[in-house]
């Protein structure tokens, strides 16, 4: 929730119930998010059996089934998974109390190295060398706990080394804000296709006090009208789906002159991506990190 909308606290949410199979668990709840939910909440679903969760998605307003149903497919398909994974579509009223205050409870600090990402509400000990990154959940893509965005906050903590970075796609900021905050010195972009995304990365910076050192744009890496975002940088972080990264990849071996950390990726996927590089003259030295069927590679 941004602040803006908590302020508003209508009376009642919206809540969209879904039966899910267990494997398309991260696809449903990114397509819900992506169709507009402002959290969404998974448990067991005892009544149909061993593989199934229920998930529940809030929305303040009405949800748009179409679109819904437009999201769901489009997640099911980038994950590889059938459109059977979900059933059942139901919408029902939640009166505003029953649910904020648990969905808050939800959200816990994950911790990272030295890296220590937590909502703004929750209480982090402070210690030496820690770095405590502080995101609204809930609106863009990048809370710390999915495994593509700790796959690049691990690359950024062992091979970057300051210089200039460039973050493509950076949904809550997350990633340039801990570009920012480990290296005081370091000149920090990012980009988004998405207004409303660098709109809530600016205020995540804002909560974070690196605001004025990150310089945010609405556009991608390989638009004109973006050039001084785009200028090439030591250290470049694309967190996107392996078909965008395979159709950004030019522009985003162009807009690194150092390391290129590309995320997102299936392992599934991860051989295309690799013979698209090579296709493109980047063979040598790369680097494969993964974190369950999650994989990174820094180039
Ligand atoms: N960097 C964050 C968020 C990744 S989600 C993290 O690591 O957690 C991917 C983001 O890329 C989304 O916010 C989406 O709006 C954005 N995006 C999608 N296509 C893009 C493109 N062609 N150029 C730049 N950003 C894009």
């Amino acid at each position: 929730m941004n602040s803006a909308k908590e302020h508003q606290k209508p009376d009642v949410w919206y809540g969209l119930d879904l039966i899910a199979a267990a494997e398309a668990r991260e696809a449903v709840e990114y397509a819900l998010m992506e169709a507009g939910a402002l959290g969404t909440e998974t448990n067991d679903a005892p009544n149909e059996g061993p593989g199934w969760l229920q998930v529940t998605a809030y929305f303040d307003a009405t949800p748009e089934r179409e679109r819904v149903r437009a999201e769901l497919t489009e997640a099911l398909r980038i994950y590889e998974l059938p459109s059977s994974a979900v059933r059942e579509m139901n919408v029902r009223e939640v009166p505003n109390e029953d649910w904020l205050g648990e969905w808050k409870k939800s959200w816990q600090p994950v911790e990272l190295g030295r890296l220590v990402i937590a909502p703004p509400w929750s209480e982090v000990k402070a210690a030496r060398d820690r770095v405590v990154i502080r995101i609204e959940p809930g609106m863009a893509f990048g809370t710390g706990t999915h495994e593509t965005t700790r796959l690049c906050l691990k690359a950024i903590m062992r091979f970057c080394k300051g210089g200039s970075f460039l973050d493509v796609g950076t949904g809550t900021g997350i990633l340039a804000i801990a570009a920012a905050k480990l290296f005081p010195q370091a000149r920090v972009a990012a980009c988004d296709t998405d207004a409303d995304a660098i709109e809530i990365a600016r205020e995540n910076a804002q909560l974070n006090g690196v605001a004025e050192r990150i310089d945010f744009r609405v556009g991608s890496v390989d638009e004109s009208g973006c050039e001084p975002v785009t200028a090439s940088a030591d250290f470049v972080c694309a967190n996107l789906q392996a078909d965008l990264i395979g159709q950004l990849l030019p522009a985003l071996i162009g807009a690194s002159c150092g390391r290129l950390v590309l995320s997102g990726i299936l392992d599934s996927q991860v051989d295309a991506i690799v013979e698209q590089l090579q296709g493109l003259g980047n063979s040598g030295n790369l680097v494969m990190m993964q974190d369950g069927e999650w994989v990174a590679l820094v180039v």
